[in-house]
């Protein structure tokens, strides 16, 4: 089991740990600070420097409770030896202010009892979103509305925190999890980690986010695209405020 530093500091950009494992495409640390890609947040890429020599990571996934950092050569690591790791930080600060820049738009979205639960997914790359919405017609000006709502949100430069719940306690808020998935995910759990938007937001997350929502930047609407009858999605990218 890898210990997930960037659970409790996304700001985490350099480390030092052991190899547990070796295997075919990569390896396994006793604690890392790379985010595996999921939830909608690709994966950090970086270096790992071991006796001197670098490794570039290419790729971070969960396996099991593992998580396998891909290197091109691995066999020349050995468990139980000690590595640094640095991940990429602006590939990952990018991803950061994009993840935030979601639940900000989800929590806007949901403000509007009408559209309470319309969002269907996301995914985020270094560069822009996309949100997708259930909803049956979504006009640029909806887009638009919705963007204007969260960039006060980014204004208002609220904090950004992580925190811990019981299973029980998590029961206790319906809106923890968004979508089917995530419900049936959080039965599993006995200890739910909440990602909260201050007077904002308030969800189970495993992602990386940023500490204030004013960290997120300006959201402009690049289009939304026609994805079905009841599938709709908003793409998005951010600009420096
Ligand atoms: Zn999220």
């Amino acid at each position: 089991m890898t210990a997930r530093l960037y659970y409790d500091d996304s700001y985490l950009r350099k480390f030092e740990t052991s190899i547990i494992e070796t295997r075919a495409e990569g390896v396994v640390l006793e604690a890392t600070a790379f985010y595996p890609v999921g939830g909608g947040q690709p994966s950090d890429t970086g270096i790992l420097i071991s006796n001197g020599e670098e490794y570039v990571v290419s790729d971070v996934a969960k396996s099991g409770d593992s998580i396998i950092h891909h290197l091109a050569d691995p066999a020349t690591l050995a468990p139980g030896e000690h590595v640094t790791g640095i991940i990429d930080w602006d590939r990952r600060y990018a991803h950061m202010r994009y993840h935030t820049a979601v639940h900000i738009i989800d929590a806007v979205v949901n403000r509007n009892s009408n559209l309470e639960g319309s969002i269907t997914g996301s995914q985020i790359y270094h560069d822009r979103s996309r949100v997708d919405f259930n909803l049956e017609s979504f006009t640029r000006d909806m887009a638009q509305g919705f963007a204007d709502a969260a960039n006060e949100v980014v204004e208002a430069d609220v904090p950004v925190t992580v925190r811990y719940l019981s299973q029980e306690d998590a029961m206790k808020y319906p809106k923890l999890a968004r979508t089917a998935p995530g419900r049936d995910l959080l039965k599993s759990l006995d200890r739910i980690r909440i990602v909260d938007i201050q007077g904002v937001d308030f969800q189970s997350d495993g992602g990386t986010h940023v500490a204030r929502t004013g960290e997120v930047g300006r959201i402009v609407v690049d289009r939304i695209e026609s994805k079905g009858r009841n599938n709709k999605r908003l793409v998005f990218h951010l600009e420096d405020r």
